[in-house]
């Protein structure tokens, strides 16, 4: 896991603790943020995150939202400014790629999935 994405883990843990990945609704509640459902995510994203609003497509298996809205909530805590503004920067689709890198990284390791145990400490 890379540092940057290790070091937000750490403080989100002391400061939310962990949540089983299926917990994502009571982790939107508590860290005051919402889901709504979108029948057609424009360019053909499965999800998005505006503010403190994560956009996901209707219609997702339970395990896909799930990494979705994960995914998002890694955006929320890594990453600031908008993909408009990553991009209008000089190798901005690197940063934006390593941005979409790190907010999986987050979904993976962050949540409990109930199979990595000891992947993070306590
Ligand atoms: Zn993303």
């Amino acid at each position: 896991m890379g540092w940057i994405v290790e070091d937000a883990i750490r403080a989100l843990v002391v400061r939310f603790g962990r949540y089983r990945a299926w917990d994502w609704p009571a982790f939107l509640e508590r860290a005051g943020m919402r889901i709504v459902w979108a029948d057609v995510m424009p360019w053909g994203v499965p999800a998005g995150i505006s503010g403190r609003v994560i956009v996901v497509q209707r219609g997702y298996s339970h395990y896909d939202t799930a990494l979705a809205v994960w995914h998002e909530i890694g955006h929320a805590v890594l990453h600031i400014g908008s993909v408009a503004d990553w991009l209008a920067m000089t190798c901005g689709d690197l940063i934006i790629a390593k941005q979409e890198r790190q907010a999986t990284e987050f979904a993976w390791c962050y949540p409990d999935w109930g199979c990595q145990e000891g992947l993070i400490d306590h």
